[in-house]
């Protein structure tokens, strides 16, 4: 059995104007999304600005309550949890913020933030000690560390205060959105490494959301290719990099930096804007940048299928399904 679910999955916010907010419109930012995770997999999710993959990532965690579809880890659905089985779901799927500074309370030492996990989902007190240590000693940061503030920490650091606050409480499942975005790129690697080390040592499970296509790869085993609110694309990494099928993935690809100039992954330069999520395209929603583009491309939504060579590479494109 899958460990996450999520089926149909919608998320539209409204858009209100005038003195009495009247509706006058949504954000389509999640619009019929399905697919599964496996256990100790890494699937990753990519796609540019505003593609809906971080308001997926928070549908997940119970941050945003979608519109319609349903979500289920381990089988139980997220929509029929009372209130104690929440605070059980809470402590089973965690999430790493891109940001870990503004995640982090500036007021409370390292040693108040990891205690206050734990005593929230109920570690008994006499083992506080231990816990917090143990913790900490698998994100690699000495125990000097506990009684500093987070803006004593660098970039890197805070990163790891982050991370071992999400493994504190022995996730199922952990939601990474865009968790080295936000550090330099001599950081990168090193929290990536520690993020694929406590992968294989604890047996999580990750999402890994992100906008930069060489970091996907490098942590993912799928990856799902997102475009406005859709998949678009959805393979094994390697199968996505060596033979990507959906116009908008080539893009993607095409726009890696390579160190050698002659060489191009993808075929197809991306030009133009993304259109707004408020009033996405009719049809295809790629068709106002997609050099592929014909007339059913604007008149019909392509659905997301198997190519016929391989039942688990899916792509939403009528190209391949005329
Ligand atoms: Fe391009 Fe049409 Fe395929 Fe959309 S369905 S990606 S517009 S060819």
């Amino acid at each position: 059995m899958p460990i996450l679910e999520v089926e149909h999955l919608k998320k539209y916010f409204p858009v209100t104007s005038g003195v009495f907010l009247r509706q006058t419109g949504a954000v389509h930012a999640v619009d019929d999304v399905s697919f599964t995770v496996a256990r100790g997999e890494t699937l990753g999710i990519v796609g540019e600005s505003g593609c809906g993959k971080t308001t997926l990532g928070r549908c997940i965690m119970g941050l945003h309550s979608p519109t319609s579809g349903k979500i289920r880890l381990e089988g139980e659905s997220m929509g029929k949890l009372s209130v104690s089985q929440r605070k059980a779901f809470a402590a089973k799927v965690q999430m790493i913020f891109q940001d870990p500074y503004e995640s982090l309370n500036p007021r409370q030492t390292v040693r108040q933030i990891l205690e206050e996990k734990f005593r929230i989902h109920g570690r008994p007190a006499a083992t506080l000690e231990d816990d917090v240590h143990g913790v900490l000693n698998q994100v690699n940061l000495d125990a000097d560390c506990l009684l500093k503030y987070p803006h004593e920490f660098s970039g890197g650091q805070r990163q790891r205060i982050g991370i071992a606050r999400a493994v504190s409480m022995s996730p199922e499942l952990i939601v990474c959105d865009e968790p080295v975005s936000a550090l330099d790129v001599s950081v990168q690697s090193k929290i990536l490494n520690l993020l694929l080390d406590l992968q294989e040592n604890l047996g999580l499970t990750y999402l890994f959301i992100s906008h930069d296509l060489s970091v996907v790869r490098h942590m993912s085993d799928r990856i799902i290719v997102m475009y406005l609110g859709k998949i678009m694309e959805l393979a094994d990494a390697e199968t996505l990099y060596a033979a990507p099928r959906h116009p908008y993935t080539q893009a993607l690809l095409d726009a890696i930096p390579v160190p050698d100039p002659t060489v191009t992954l993808g075929t197809l330069p991306l030009k133009g804007e993304v259109p707004s999520v408020e009033n996405p395209p009719k049809g295809c929603r790629f068709n106002t940048r997609c050099p592929h583009a014909t007339d059913i491309c604007f008149e019909k939504s392509p659905e997301l299928k198997p190519s016929q060579e391989d039942a688990l590479h899916l792509t939403a494109c009528h190209l391949f399904y005329a």
